[in-house]
């Protein structure tokens, strides 16, 4: 965060751009384009508080990553030619092959604005719904669920339910990583006596807290949630009246739950669970009126994640628990506006404003925006449309605000896709992605700090994100580029706005265009804002009536289905879409880690964010260590049907045994053997088709380095050529951090200094231990550290963090001069593993208080300053506080927990 002391130029009211909970965020721009950046005490999803991802955006707003100008097959050209080379693209396209041979894939991180005007180019214009966003990859199934259920893809419940309910569970849904500011308002819940049931079949921060953890087998949630739906039967725990009067489908259901054994034994039997630990679940779920179910990516990224959505749901319904407050099902989104897609049209599967595709439909948007077409029926959705692409059916795409190179699953193919694909179009506000590698035309686009629109939250509420600074280099928001497309292509009429506040009045009277309170998505009054209203537009839930927003759905047990009542469907539970085998003993989950934002884009750049984790890894049990012959913190080979990966092995209980799990956060551009979407195999829900991102069979083996090392230098270098390397790179203060390591001949690590070595530009130590096969090598330039080399080639590295903060030094100190070449610091300990990101607080440290007696995590904060500022650490430094007690007094780390 920027000194706030210098010269403010300008403070907005905006909305933090990363996940889902869509915090308010009060941002104060520096002559220097950073930002001072603190939590919006008025917004209604996070009332001040902001997360370690929001609290650094400030860091991520310099120019140096950005994509400024157009370009054309590399070469910078004018605007104007850019656009008239897409659309020609698109129309040549379109005329030789039809409009289906075009695809639009956009992202949750567009605007609402910009995802209006994408699908009425798309679905109105070029007549085809080949558009969808990759918020097919987070929530495509809790979409479908919703709209079986309820008739529409309607959210019920609201923050404040979260905070009124007695019992929430989290159901594959790590929120203490993925939605901290919302554990951290559940925190305040817990600590008047709410209880937590985690599902989830690893250990994660939020399981840790739990008072109850349930680490199933993979993709047994099913067969677990629809158990609880006939235990909630046989025990009379239903709302019968409810049923009788608002719902649909449940004495089919009675019939579809009796194909299978729902006694809690067979039960905990197939889901891998202790049987008491499922009754305790299904007893707390049935005696607690008081409960909200959020599931998330754990249960939505699942082949079967639509009947996973579903089984939640029906547990709801059948005991009458929605539309009440502190009860309901609650879908999280993973991404700031993917619920803005879902509301627009953004994906393939919907046609507009929570329209489906039936002729009425069809017929009301057309006319409505009075275009020369509409698309007929569904679009390609993400992992079919990037298969069209490979086939050649789709010929042209255009990739908007994401890096599908990284994220889809089988990301190898789609590299191929993009690479033999004779139009790739891609607007970005970042210069280099890894998708960007295979584009014909770059469009650069605003990023967040210079957009302006709106963007919904996983509440329903639409809040307004503002512009701080002017666009970077000749940067245009992204309704402008389509919009400008759109009228080169010959759309002169239906694309002739003028600002986003145009299109958002627009969206909102087509949420209303004769919908007589039939469809729940209604933006109402908002459909007449003006400028100046729309500019001080405050958050609002939608529907959005004359008195204003509202915040919970079927109060009155009215749903959006033909007769107004809700609907139980059961699916049958099917376990894993591919089994493990001997070949791949193992199964890859993939997931977020606390601190780092889809492909690292953006939160890639801020050091802050990159301590916690700084390498790509693999989590395992020691089990499957011990089997496997792996150490933990070496390097580890994981590998499916699909592809490999070489990434740190962090060997932990926490892991369930059997199972593997690694962050999709890397992309070549940080860490080339570091990706783990390549190897998720691209197995899609059949109704949603989300892929099934928590399975993949798999397996691992040790990597057996025979050397390794880092380097630290002020700019990014690339790995040296002729010798196989796995090659990590991380921001940090002043520079950047490289790692390396090999498995060949010793000599390469030789080859490796050579290479990063040479041309040294000012004063250089080096020091070489033959006999340990240690190497190191410091160069300075102007009174600081420029360069700095180490090797081992048995033994261990120094200490990263200490290393780092001399390299961050203005002024290098006599003593650590000496330090450089011993290898460690001369006086006081090693920071240890980065646990507090915002204070830079290690594990050492937070280790040393509690040995001097802090025995909570207030008690740490105030000794150490760890978990004092967002706080989204707080949930790790209990579970240190907790190893640590657990290892001197078993009675010590029972007060420790009740006191935590
Ligand atoms: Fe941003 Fe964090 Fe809030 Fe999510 S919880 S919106 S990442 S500040």
């Amino acid at each position: 965060m920027a000194d706030g002391a210098r010269n403010l130029v300008r403070s907005v009211e905006t909305t933090c751009p990363y996940c889902g909970v869509g915090c308010g965020v009060r941002a104060q721009a520096t002559p220097e384009r950073t930002a001072c950046i603190s939590g919006l005490e008025s917004h209604p999803a996070n009332f001040g508080r902001l997360c370690s991802k929001g609290m650094a955006l400030g860091a991520t707003l310099g120019l140096q990553s950005r994509l400024l100008h157009p370009e054309i097959n590399g070469k910078r050209v004018y605007w104007d030619d850019a656009v008239a080379d897409v659309a020609r693209r698109l129309r040549s396209v379109i005329d030789a092959h039809g409009p289906d041979a075009v695809a639009f894939y956009v992202s949750g991180q567009l605007l609402t604005e910009d995802y209006y005007a994408a699908n009425k180019l798309m679905k109105g214009y070029i007549g085809s719904a080949n558009i969808d966003t990759n918020s097919r990859l987070c929530m495509a199934s809790a979409v479908v669920a919703h709209k079986q259920a309820f008739g529409a893809d309607l959210v019920p419940g609201c923050y404040e339910d979260l905070e009124l309910a007695d019992l929430v569970v989290f159901s594959g849904h790590n929120a203490a990583f993925t939605h901290p500011v919302l554990m951290r308002r559940m925190e305040s819940a817990k600590g008047r006596g709410q209880k937590w049931i985690a599902i989830d079949p690893r250990r994660t921060d939020t399981a840790e807290s739990a008072d109850l953890h349930l680490p199933l087998a993979p993709q047994t949630d099913v067969r677990l949630w629809n158990g609880l739906l006939a235990w909630l039967i046989e025990h009379g725990a239903i709302d019968r009246d409810y049923l009788r009067d608002h719902v649909s489908g449940f004495d089919a259901a009675i019939g579809a739950l009796a194909r299978d054994d729902q006694s809690t034994q067979a039960i905990a039997q197939d889901c891998g669970l202790d049987v008491h630990a499922v009754e305790a679940f299904y007893a707390l779920f049935a005696e607690t009126p008081k409960t909200v179910s959020l599931f998330s990516m754990g249960a939505n990224q699942s082949a079967q994640g639509v009947a996973k959505g579903a089984a939640i749901i029906n547990c709801h319904l059948a005991t009458g628990r929605i539309g009440k407050p502190g009860a309901c099902p609650f879908s999280i989104t993973g991404q700031p506006n993917a619920m803005g897609g879902r509301e627009t049209g953004g994906m393939a599967s919907t046609l507009a404003a929570h329209m489906d595709f039936d002729a009425v439909s069809r017929r009301r948007v057309q006319r409505f925006w009075n275009s020369p077409s509409i698309a007929r029926k569904p679009g390609l959705k993400a992992v079919d449309m990037f298969d069209a692409v490979h086939d050649g059916r789709i010929k042209a795409v255009w990739i908007m605000a994401t890096n599908p190179a990284v994220s889809m699953p089988n990301a190898n193919k789609v590299r191929e896709a993009l690479a033999n694909c004779p139009n790739v179009i891609v607007s970005e506000c970042v210069g280099n992605t890894d998708t960007l590698e295979f584009a014909h035309v770059k469009l650069p686009a605003m990023g967040w700090s210079e957009k302006d629109g709106t963007v919904t939250n996983s509440e329903r509420c639409i809040s307004r994100q503002r512009a701080l600074f002017d666009p970077a280099g000749e940067a245009r928001a992204d309704w402008r580029i389509i919009a400008n497309v759109a009228r080169a292509m010959g759309y002169e009429e239906g694309f002739d706005w003028r600002r986003p506040a145009d299109i958002f009045r627009e969206y909102a009277a087509l949420t209303n265009f004769e919908n007589a309170g039939r469809r729940f998505l209604s933006l109402g009054p908002l459909a007449r804002l003006t400028d100046q209203d729309y500019e001080a537009m405050k958050p609002v839930q939608w529907p959005v009536k004359q008195a204003g927003g509202v915040a919970r759905l079927f109060a009155d047990g009215r749903f959006q289905t033909k007769d107004g009542r809700a609907r139980i469907e059961v699916h049958a539970a099917k376990g894993p879409a591919r089994k493990i085998s001997k070949a791949f003993p193992l199964s890859l989950n993939t997931g977020r880690i606390r601190d780092q934002w889809h492909t690292m884009t953006r939160t890639g750049l801020a050091p802050d964010l990159c301590r916690h984790e700084p390498e790509p890894f693999v989590e395992m049990h020691p089990d499957d260590a011990r089997a496997f012959e792996i150490d933990d913190g070496r390097l580890v080979r994981v590998e499916t049907d699909f592809g490999e990966a070489v990434v740190l092995a962090k060997v932990t209980t926490a892991q369930r045994p059997g199972s593997l799990f690694m962050p999709m956060h890397w992309s070549r551009v940080f860490a080339d053997a570091g990706l783990c979407n390549p190897m998720v195999e691209p197995k899609v829900d059949p109704l949603s088709g989300q892929p099934e991102f928590k399975h993949t069979p798999a397996r691992v083996r040790a990597y057996a380095e025979t050397w390794r090392g880092f380097f630290l230098a002020r700019d990014c270098v690339a790995a040296p050529v002729g010798v196989d390397v796995v090659w990590r790179r991380t921001p940090i203060d002043g520079g950047y951090l490289h790692e390396f390591a090999g498995d060949g001949a010793v000599a390469d690590a030789d080859h490796v200094k050579l290479c990063l070595t040479s041309a040294a530009a000012g004063e250089v130590i080096s020091f070489s231990d033959p006999l340990r096969g240690n190497k190191r090598w410091a160069e300075y330039l102007d009174g600081r550290l420029n360069r700095v080399l180490m090797i081992a080639t048995s033994g261990t590295l120094p200490d990263r963090a200490w290393l780092t903060g001399v390299f961050a030094q203005d002024t290098l100190k006599i003593e650590d001069r000496t330090a450089l070449l011993a290898g460690r610091a001369l006086k006081g300990e090693p920071l240890g593993r980065i646990v507090c990101a915002c204070m830079g607080i290690g594990e050492t440290a937070i280790q040393k208080a509690i040995q001097c007696g802090a025995q909570d995590v207030e008690a740490i904060g105030a000794a150490t300053r760890a978990g004092t500022n967002c706080g989204s650490c707080k949930t790790e430094i209990r579970r240190l506080l907790k190893d640590a007690l657990a290892e001197t007094s078993p009675t010590l780390e029972k007060e420790a927990r009740y006191a935590a």
